[in-house]
């Protein structure tokens, strides 16, 4: 098991490759291009595009793209990734 923070250098360490972090006005187009392709696939799970199918790999590969996207954009707008979400899991916990 990898935990969050690790999880979170290895996003930083990629995106370093790839020449850094966008400015932060532009960090969201990832995640709203990568939540596009996500929902894409779960409308072809759906049958809501006939001919086109899909499978569960690439649903959880689309889900991946996504992950890493907002991860990005919490790491590259200086956000405590893993405190936001406890945070949001204690939010939760108290609502039941
Ligand atoms: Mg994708």
């Amino acid at each position: 098991m990898t935990d969050l923070e690790s999880i979170c250098k290895e996003v930083d360490q990629l995106i370093d490759i790839l020449g850094g972090y966008w400015s932060k006005e532009w960090l969201i187009e990832p995640v709203i291009e990568e939540l596009g392709e996500f929902s894409k696939e779960l409308q072809i799970d759906a049958g809501l595009h006939p001919g086109k199918s899909t499978t569960k790999e690439k649903l959880a590969e689309e889900f991946g793209d996504l992950l890493f996207a907002v991860i990005a954009l919490g790491r590259g707008l200086d956000i405590d990734v893993e405190k936001s979400i406890l945070n949001t899991i204690s939010k939760y916990r108290l609502r039941k």
